[in-house]
């Protein structure tokens, strides 16, 4: 089987294709951007650059599988998932926190704000709109880099008193990599300083054309400061959001992604996890990575219960016996024994690899990557 193009594992280990198509001549295999390569391939290229390759056990597959085969008459909408994204300094905390302490409604008030890694909100049309909330976009790239599809939108922020910065074009390009629809938010509108016209016009000249100049990206000027436009911004995510018709099946077993796990003094290991698909309840075994466990308890990002969490929703969890790594797949499994097995082969193979101290990626197949 062919996995990924030449193209999608330079991508996947942060070097440029030609670096990859030079080394596969190096090694006699002459190989173009877009042809797919099989696990052999892969392998020898990844090793050269010093990266193992970890390929995906064909439960995991076989799960993600039945993930994207699902019926269409299963199929509900769901709300989107969004990161933002943009240079350091240019809004993205405030952006994320206006935003989680704006969207509360009158019933939810009281409950204490955790950081959790992802919340969702309701917006002001009464829809839901899900924030990863991790720190920076290291953990996009890492959560990418590991193979988890988790973000739907991209909202790349730009402080309009500032420029187009080498950390927003790292940013467009990893959006753009990972196929995800890009938003642009013109922050710190407030500030006397603010020119969101010379911002619009830099990220035109990296083709980043905005509607109201006639492209196709949707751009919205906003204050994290005021709380101007954020409102109109979640609709803009909506909107796009509506273009994606983005469906789960609430109805079946859970799988997600691992936004991010630790050990807690008191309440053991704690993981924070995007329900992607399915519905997760408490009493659930999961296997996430190389652990597994039975739920035994969920809160949302405010502390409060919650016995059940569908598409969308992220959740904290109790239960597992080990913090699983961000970006690790995680599903619901009938039999508390076999996830017992492949959470401990799993272990075993980590422990092995580590023996290595090497780099790491994991790969599964096209299309299911990014
Ligand atoms: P990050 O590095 O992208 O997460 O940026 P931060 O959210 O930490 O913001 C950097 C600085 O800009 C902080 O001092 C914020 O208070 C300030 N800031 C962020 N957004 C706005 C805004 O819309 N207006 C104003 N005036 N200041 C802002
Ligand atoms: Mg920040």
């Amino acid at each position: 089987t062919e996995f990924i193009s030449a193209n999608d594992l330079a991508s996947l280990m942060d070097v440029s294709v030609n670096e990859v198509i030079k080394v596969c001549m190096q090694l006699g295999m002459f190989v173009s951007i877009n042809q797919r390569l099989d696990a052999e391939a892969i392998t020898i290229i990844a090793d050269e650059f010093g990266y193992d390759v970890e390929f995906m056990t064909s439960e995991e597959e076989q799960a993600l599988e039945e993930m994207q085969e699902e019926n269409e008459e299963d199929l509900e909408e769901r709300a989107p998932i969004v990161t933002i994204m943009g240079h350091v300094d240019h809004g993205k905390t405030s952006l994320l926190d206006y935003i989680r302490n704006a969207n509360v409604t009158a019933g939810e008030a009281g409950g204490i704000t955790q950081h959790i890694g992802a919340y969702k909100v309701k917006t002001e049309s009464g829809r839901t709109v899900t924030f990863l909330d991790t720190p920076g976009h290291e953990a996009f790239t890492a959560m990418r880099a590991r193979g988890a599809k988790v973000t739907d939108v991209v909202i790349i922020v730009v402080a309009a008193d500032d420029s187009v910065m080498p950390q927003t074009k790292e940013a467009i390009n990893h959006a753009q990599a990972a196929g995800s629809p890009i938003i642009i938010a013109l922050n710190k509108i407030d500030k006397p300083g603010a020119n969101p016209d010379k911002v619009r016009e830099e990220l035109s000249q990296m083709n980043i054309l905005v509607e109201e100049w006639g492209g196709k990206y949707q751009s919205q000027e906003v204050s994290a400061k005021t709380g101007q436009g954020i409102p109109d911004l979640l609709e803009k995510v909506l909107l796009e959001a509506e273009l994606l018709e983005l469906k789960a099946n609430p109805n079946r077993q859970a799988i997600g992604t691992v936004i991010e796990a630790s050990l807690d003094k008191g309440r053991g290991y704690v993981a924070t996890m995007l329900v992607q698909t399915g519905t997760l309840h408490i009493g659930d075994i999961v296997l996430a990575g190389s652990h597994y466990g039975r739920v035994k308890a969920m809160t949302d990002h405010r502390g409060r219960k919650m016995k059940e969490a569908g598409p969308s929703t992220p959740v904290q969890l109790l239960g597992l016996d080990g913090a699983p790594q961000a970006g690790d797949k995680f599903l619901v499994m009938e039999s508390e024994r076999e996830a017992r097995e492949i959470a401990s082969n799993r272990s075993q193979m980590q422990r092995e690899q580590s023996l290595r101290t090497r780099k790491h990626i994991t790969l599964d197949e096209i299309g299911r990557r990014l």
